[in-house]
């Protein structure tokens, strides 16, 4: 392998092709990234003994009258959102479903949120004002790079924002995103989701929920669905958070076969910037976002998708390397066919200004530049990550 100099040098972990840029994640001597690591692991757990402690946990927090409901599912609409309820409703519990609304929800993910009903369950839809919400999409752009910093602070504040008001205890998420995707040992080991896991791989990226007020006219009473309850509130309803991929072994394809069965549509093609056509298919926006992680770390969503299948034995690294070579990173000229210049147009935002934002939020030791340290571009305004032809 060639050495590492001056930041001009990327190195990939061996079994996936997760390059070493991703934050949190950590390439051992021998190669592997702690995803990997932490996906063999798997294979020592015993997944029985796993469930009884699920159900033991479970009884704990039905209603025992049904006077009230025994959890609350945070849902998006999406596969793995289908599978939580799907597999809560087997086991017997009756939840409670709750959507924060997403940034610019598409015309599958209405259809997959009206699907999701249909499972049999209640349902609470909460749509933060919109106005607002393009402003703190475009600040949060402009500011951290990340045009979908509100929706992931909605996601986990209005579950727990109901939950203490409704007092219901108990919240059931999907996976811990620290385990699959690497990051800290001590946080992959963590089956809960409070406060400080939500603080620390939320997302936020430094940017505060107090820090917008103030600006561009919001105020702080804009703000109350996306402020977490105080400790005195949370503490009075005693409300917990578990990983339900904790409990059973957590697969996304897997989870996205049982949503089609029970009806959950895909997108007609493979999503732009994508190697599948089951995910991040509600949301508009989120061809921006994760084109900024592109940019930021030379990595984006068909990076992370490959590695999910060549854990599992479903995809051949070599095959990997190639499938994120056509589809990773490219200039999200549309996404699920909606053009980029109509989703900037509801951000207030104009091509031209975009892609300054683009070049600035660029790491420019990632990608290829000219003699003047000018980014290279294709006509289709797509960068070339460096070493990208001598992935081993
Ligand atoms: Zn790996």
């Amino acid at each position: 392998m060639l050495p590492k100099e001056n930041g001009k040098f990327v190195r990939y972990c061996k079994k996936c092709v997760m390059p070493e840029t991703k934050p949190d994640l950590f390439i051992d001597d021998s190669g592997v990234c702690n995803a990997c690591c932490s996906y063999e692991q798997r294979k020592e757990v015993d997944w029985v003994q796993r469930k009884v402690e699920l159900m033991q946990l479970l009884d704990k927090y039905r209603s025992k009258d049904g006077s009230n409901y025994d959890c609350i599912i945070p849902v998006s609409g999406g596969k793995d959102s289908h599978y939580q309820v799907i597999k809560m409703l087997e086991l017997g519990m009756n939840p409670l479903c709750v959507t924060g609304s997403t940034d610019k929800l598409s015309d599958i993910g209405r259809y997959n949120i009206e699907n999701i009903k249909k499972l049999g369950v209640d349902y609470i839809e909460v749509t933060m004002n919109p106005v607002i919400r393009r402003k703190i999409n475009r600040l949060a752009l402009i500011q951290v790079g990340d045009i979908s910093w509100p929706e992931h602070i909605a996601i986990f504040t209005t579950p727990i924002r109901i939950a203490a008001q409704m007092n219901i205890p108990l919240i059931i998420w999907g996976e811990n995103s620290q385990n699959e995707y690497g990051g800290p040992a001590a946080a992959a080991g963590n089956n809960v989701l409070n406060r400080q896991w939500l603080e620390e791989f939320g997302g936020l990226l430094g940017l505060r929920v107090t820090d917008l007020v103030g600006q561009v006219g919001i105020k702080k009473k804009d703000m109350i669905l996306y402020t977490y309850p105080t400790d005195e509130e949370l503490k009075k309803v005693g409300v917990t958070g578990l990983f339900l991929g904790h409990y059973l072994p957590w697969d996304g394809y897997q989870n996205a076969l049982i949503a089609q069965a029970h009806g959950f549509k895909t997108y007609d093609k493979t999503v732009e910037g994508s190697l599948v056509n089951y995910e991040n298919i509600d949301n508009y926006q989120t061809g921006i976002h994760d084109y900024f992680k592109f940019l930021k770390f030379a990595f984006g969503r068909a990076t992370d998708l490959a590695c999910l299948h060549v854990r599992r034995g479903r995809l051949m690294r070599e095959d990997a390397i190639n499938l994120v070579k056509m589809h990773d990173g490219k200039f999200p000229a549309s996404y699920l066919g909606c053009p980029l210049g109509e989703i900037l147009e509801d951000i207030d935002m104009t091509m031209e200004e975009f892609v300054k934002i683009c070049d600035r939020f660029t790491n420019k030791k990632l990608f290829v530049c000219d003699s003047e340290g000018n980014l290279l571009k294709d006509k289709d305004g797509n960068l070339t990550k460096i070493n990208y032809d001598n992935v081993e």
